[in-house]
């Protein structure tokens, strides 16, 4: 069970076809329980491999509803998909930070494997039809700033650059202070002014 670093916008890992699954063996459930706790600790809804550096066809999803238990889907497809659209706000832990609304498909249909080997299907339309369609998408190297009309997609990924600036330079500040403290705690040998 560990935390696994996500990968960020720019990253091209991303930007690649994912590759199918060929096996469930135990590193690849060991993976899904990292994807999973990773997940959690980032507050997202749904996490695919290439998002964690592993360009292979895995997602896990949790969309925190009593009726859709979570999952973790290998090598899922989308075999059947709605006419009727919906557009809804959608964020992405590879683009942390911003969210814009998405035109998909209301109802999706799914077809993957499950941890065990069995296949498994599954219709949705909400959140979970959503976050199927996203998670998908990471796999054939799309994220949801491809689907905005080209002035929307600069503003997003503007707003995206400044916060990412904003938090380059909280995090050098930070290691700065972190120094200073240092040395000044090794000069006078105490332990004061922690905690900052
Ligand atoms: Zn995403």
């Amino acid at each position: 069970m560990a935390v696994l670093k996500i990968e960020k916008l720019g990253s091209s890992v991303l930007r690649r076809k994912a590759d199918e699954i060929e096996e469930i063996d135990p590193e690849l459930r060991e993976l899904i329980a990292d994807m999973f706790d990773t997940m959690y600790e980032a507050e997202g809804v749904g996490l695919a491999g290439p998002q964690i550096g592993v360009s292979r066809r895995v997602v896990v999803i949790d969309v925190n509803n009593p009726d859709h238990p979570r999952m973790a889907l290998i090598n899922p497809r989308i075999v059947d998909s709605d006419s009727r659209t919906a557009k809804e706000e959608e964020g992405c832990l590879s683009i942390p930070g911003v969210s814009a609304f998405v035109k998909r498909p209301e109802e999706v249909e799914v077809e993957a494997i499950d941890e065990s080997g069995r296949p498994v299907r599954v219709r949705a339309g909400g959140l979970l039809g959503r976050c199927l369609q996203h998670e998908i998408d990471h796999l054939n190297g799309v994220l949801f700033i491809d689907y905005l009309s080209p002035l929307k997609r600069s503003m997003v990924l503007k707003k995206y650059r400044q916060m990412q600036a904003e938090e380059e330079a909280e995090a050098r500040e930070k290691s700065r202070d972190r120094s200073r403290e240092g040395s000044k705690e090794g000069g006078q040998n105490s332990s004061t002014r922690r905690g900052r």
